[in-house]
Order: C-alpha cells, then sequence, then structure tokens
C-alpha cells in the first residue's frame, strides 16, 4: 500500500492480514529510560457495536501468546521500567479464543510476579467481560492499581441494547457493586454517547442518572456520529444536533462536580506517587502519579525519577494535582493505598533517566 501510495494512488484498501502477520505486528517499544509503558496483548474486537469501528478496521480479535508478553515485560522491568499498562481494544477478553492460552486474570497473576516490576494497570475492558475473577484480582494482587476504565456507553438498556453492547444497566451497577466491595478505594472511569439514533429524553435520564450513582472519578463524554461500515448508519441519526449537544453539556456540568468531589478527596492526604520525570511547568518541579493515574506535579529532585514516595496533594485541578513531597517525612509502608509491592516501595532510582513524555 505504501508502494503504491508513492506511486501516487491516492486510495488504497486491503484484506486483513493474517493471523501469523498480525501476531508478528504486536508493538513492542524499546528501552529509553521510561518508567511506564503500555504493552500491548490484545488487537481487534469481536463485539461489533453498532456505532463502532474497531471490528472493521482492526479485524478480529487476537490475543498474543502469554510467554511473548510475560517476556517483554521481564525484560522492560529489568531495563528500568516500574509500571506496566496491558493494552487491547477489548483487554479483558484477552486469551478468549486462543487453545490452551491463559484467561486475563491469570495473565494479570503472572505480570504481578514479575520482579522489580511496582505496578501494574489495563485498559480497556468491556463490562460484559468483567469476570467475577478478575473483579476478585483488585482485591488479590497489590501492584494492581485501584483504577479500572469501564465504558458505559449509555445508562438506558433500551439505548444498550440497541448498540449491541451485551449487558444491562443494573448489571453494570451491580459489577460496580462488586468492585467496590472486594477493593473500596477503587475509582471509576468511563466513556459515555450522547445521542445514538432513538435515545429519547427519558434515555439520557437514565444515563445521567447512572452517571451519577457510579459517581465516576473522569468521564470522556462523546457526540454520536455516524461511521461508515457501522450498523447504525443505516438507522437514522435522530436526535437533532443542538439536542446532542444540550445533553452533552448537561452531562459534563453533572460531571464536573462528581470529579471535582472525588479528586477533592485527595487534598490533604499523603499518597504513594510513582515519580515519571520533569514536570511539563517546570521551575524544579517533577511529575508522578498515584495508583488512580492522577497527575501529581511538585517539587523535588530528579534523582527520584523511577522511585515511589510519598506525597502529600495540597491542591487538586481539573486533570492533575499539587503535592509536597518532603524527604523522609514518612515511610511509605504508612501511605496506605495503592504503594504497591513491598519491592516496590523501595525501588532505587536508575542510575540515568531521560525526562518521558506523557
Ligand atoms: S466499542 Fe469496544 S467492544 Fe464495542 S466494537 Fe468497539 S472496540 Fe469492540
Amino acid at each position: 500500500m505504501i508502494h503504491r501510495a508513492r506511486k501516487g494512488e491516492r486510495e488504497a484498501a486491503t484484506l486483513f492480514f493474517d493471523s501469523q502477520t498480525r501476531l508478528a505486528l504486536f508493538p513492542r517499544r524499546r528501552l529509553d529510560g521510561a518508567v511506564t509503558r503500555y504493552v500491548t496483548v490484545m488487537q481487534g474486537c469481536d463485539n461489533f457495536c453498532a456505532y463502532c469501528v474497531v471490528p472493521h478496521v482492526r479485524g478480529r480479535e487476537i490475543s498474543r501468546p502469554s510467554t511473548e508478553v510475560l517476556e517483554e515485560v521481564r525484560q522492560l522491568a529489568a531495563g528500568g521500567v516500574r509500571e506496566v499498562t496491558l493494552i487491547g481494544q477489548n483487554v479483558n477478553s484477552y486469551g478468549g479464543n486462543a487453545t490452551g492460552e491463559l484467561s486475563f486474570p491469570e495473565l494479570l497473576a503472572a505480570v504481578h510476579d514479575i520482579p522489580d516490576l511496582c505496578r501494574l494497570r489495563f485498559v480497556t475492558s468491556h463490562p460484559k467481560n468483567l469476570s467475577d475473577r478478575l473483579i476478585d484480582s483488585f482485591g488479590a494482587l497489590p501492584k494492581l492499581c485501584r483504577h479500572i476504565h469501564l465504558p458505559l456507553q449509555s445508562g438506558s438498556d433500551r439505548v444498550l441494547a440497541a448498540m449491541g453492547r451485551g449487558y444491562t444497566a443494573r448489571s453494570y451497577v451491580d459489577k460496580v457493586r462488586r468492585l467496590r466491595a472486594v477493593c473500596p478505594e477503587i475509582r471509576i472511569t468511563s466513556d459515555i454517547i450522547v445521542g445514538f439514533p432513538g435515545e429519547t429524553e427519558e434515555d439520557f435520564q437514565a444515563t445521567l442518572a447512572l452517571a451519577a450513582e457510579v459517581g465516576y472519578a473522569d468521564l470522556y463524554t462523546f457526540l454520536y456520529s455516524r461511521r461508515p461500515g457501522t450498523a447504525a448508519i443505516h438507522l437514522p441519526d435522530s436526535v437533532p444536533a443542538a439536542v446532542k449537544q444540550e445533553r452533552f453539556d448537561r452531562l459534563l456540568a453533572q460531571q464536573e462536580r462528581i470529579s471535582a468531589a472525588v479528586w477533592g478527596q485527595d487534598i490533604g492526604r499523603t499518597l504513594p506517587v510513582l515519580v515519571e520525570g520533569e514536570s511539563r511547568h517546570g521551575a524544579g518541579q517533577i511529575f508522578g502519579r498515584t495508583t488512580w493515574g492522577r497527575i501529581v506535579n511538585f517539587t523535588g529532585p530528579q534523582e527520584l525519577v523511577g522511585a515511589t514516595v510519598p506525597v502529600t496533594i495540597v491542591d487538586s485541578y481539573r486533570n492533575s494535582q499539587l503535592g509536597e513531597y518532603e524527604a523522609g517525612s514518612c515511610r511509605l509502608a504508612d501511605c496506605g493505598i495503592g504503594a504497591g509491592s513491598a519491592a516496590g516501595r523501595q525501588v532505587a532510582p536508575p542510575a540515568k533517566h531521560s525526562a518521558i513524555s506523557t
């Protein structure tokens, strides 16, 4: 396709690669002094939600062999990486169609046991694939960060069915309750689409109510737009643009209040922060993240990059927090949640670092 484009063709298309070719194409990231890394564990999706192009452009679901994933994480950890995020379009159905492969909770447990790795995350999860066993992982794996991104899309069962999501509003809320029972400190973020074809004011009210009931830490909200190749393109785009926008604004206003309350709880708390590099604010500041993935900027020496240190949160903004670090002010063991494993608490900064991009 590149060759044809160089010769002047302006449009090109190809059939999906076969599974062996696709497996060979799983990206591996170079070690460059980074503290955190994404590791791709699966690609594609078999769900065909009515609005989504992913299965059409990325192909059917395919999982990378767990041996390869584990080897990559081992190499990353040995090279100084302290946190990995396992990624896939539908990450928690990992291994589902591969005979003899680990299940996703088994993969998480195996990655968790890799020495020198302090933190583990995964994204993005489908609510219908959130098994009890995966929920239990949040109670069983200390290195697993206390955050899950769990796309809701709509709080109306009628709209969820039209989207082909495979769960109901109540079954979603039941899973949230289970998560919080297993891990009371967990924070949940989500995606919601506003204005899906046929969405009524009543449907939208159900979405507003469910978002308030769950109390998301953050919400990524989208105005529905038609995508070629999807099932929903055949439905009339029945919600006028002005109505979509007005619903979007109401959801956003509600979420801003909820997010401010969730993140505001951290003010005054001393939290373990994995330091990632120089802050983009400069002025001698460095930054890291709490277990919930929130960026914390604070003044501290560059030598802390790669270490998990106690930081007291002094202010909270829309996308980040301001912290204060006082060397020797407390031991990480006293800092409560999300410090990671005992090994993780005592991470020595790598000998040499470069600031990493966020
Ligand atoms: S929205 Fe997610 S689960 Fe649905 S088809 Fe797209 S990638 Fe798959």
